[in-house]
């Protein structure tokens, strides 16, 4: 599996001029390196390297690596279209690779400039459970309103290799973001705190409708998304971090699913329109990747209308939005966590050692299907 890292560089003021300045230099020799090869309609790495290279040297000053990844750039384009010459944005990416870059612990990076190297400072909060030594090939520079970030792809093995005693079902909801077969609640409070707060002034915003009115609603809607982000990414490492603890794997309903379900409640699809399901399952997914936590995705069908005791299956089982009550047997539960723990016995039917050892109660029986798809 590839993950793509995008780790924030935190430049000085001479540094941020040291990075903008190689940045304009490489792009201007890779529109050099193309526009060569184009007129010369040449398009390999091997045959612009014979036309372009020595003369990209003498005039832009980039180092001998710096150069052959700029004719990289040229051809990476060429592999897409041969019927332009491109032009590059004097401040698109610039294209390293481990002859121009290097890690220095988890805090900094050393970077090729036109004047040598330069040794930055970086983030890497989002992603501690990587690992720097399996970035693997080129990394890309990229200047974005103001910021450098760097994209590295890091390959993870994609056989999870633990062996687990059980699964971690996870329920996603609307009023409580996550909750889990532990009952365990992840509470999207402090999320839907400030879309409430945000509420009046982005209602006048959109009412006056002048630039600024608009400016302001983008930078709310930013700020929104920046927080959900953040939301999620704590959820995410709570979850596999008690799943890793407790050697075993993650169930998941599949995104399909859970927009299905969420269309149902149209009212309070408005009220939390801003959630994003899908970001907090690529979240869990891959941080699960990292740490060698298997996951498996099951199809939930009214696992919130399916009795985790008896099996049993009626839409007049959910009380209401919280409690779960079972026509059939009286079972009472939390409905959240009804619906996690069905979710997790689904997941360890689908898992061939575990499934054996499931309560044959719980085997699929009337409307609850363990999903076919292994
Ligand atoms: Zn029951």
């Amino acid at each position: 599996m590839n993950l793509t890292l995008r780790l924030r560089l935190l430049p000085n003021g001479t540094q941020t001029a040291k990075l903008l300045a190689v940045m304009e230099r490489f792009n201007e020799a890779a529109t050099f390196a193309a526009q060569v090869a184009f007129e010369a309609k040449v398009y390999s790495q091997p045959s612009i390297h014979k036309l372009a290279y020595r003369a990209i040297r003498d005039r832009f000053g980039l180092s001998a690596q710096l150069a052959v990844r700029a004719i990289g750039k040229a051809v990476e384009t060429f592999r897409r279209d041969k019927t332009v010459g491109p032009v590059f944005k004097s401040r698109g990416a610039v294209t390293y690779d481990e002859r121009i870059l290097s890690f220095k612990g988890l805090d900094k990076v050393s970077l090729t400039t036109l004047d040598g190297r330069e040794v930055i400072a970086m983030v890497f909060g989002e992603y501690q459970g990587a690992r720097f030594d399996r970035i693997k090939g080129q990394v890309d520079l990229v200047y974005h309103a103001g910021q450098f970030h760097l994209y590295a792809t890091i390959k993870v093995p994609e056989d999870p290799g633990i062996e687990i005693r059980g699964f971690l079902g996870v329920d996603l909801g609307i009023v409580n973001l996550a909750t889990d077969s532990d009952g365990n609640v992840y509470t999207g409070e402090p999320v839907e705190k400030t879309r409430q707060r945000n509420h009046g002034a982005r209602r006048s915003f959109q009412k006056t409708g002048t630039k600024s009115a608009k400016r302001r609603l983008k930078k709310i809607a930013k700020r929104e998304a920046h927080f959900r982000r953040n939301e999620n990414h704590v959820i995410s490492k709570r979850l596999v971090a008690l799943a890793k603890d407790t050697d075993r794997g993650i169930g998941l309903e599949d995104l399909k699913h859970i927009r299905d379900r969420i269309t149902v409640r149209a009212k309070d699809r408005a009220k939390h329109s801003g959630w994003a399901f899908g970001q907090l399952l690529a979240f869990v997914t891959y941080k699960a990747t990292l740490a060698g936590v298997p996951v498996l995705t099951v199809d939930a069908r009214n696992t919130s209308r399916t009795c985790n005791v008896c099996g049993d299956c009626e839409k007049s089982n959910r009380k209401n939005q919280a409690e779960f009550l079972c026509k059939h047997c009286g079972h009472s539960e939390n409905a959240d966590r009804n619906a996690a723990r069905n979710i997790r016995d689904r997941a360890t039917l689908r898992w061939p050692d575990l499934a054996a050892g499931v309560d044959p109660r719980l085997k699929p029986s009337g409307n609850l299907v363990a999903s076919p798809r292994l």
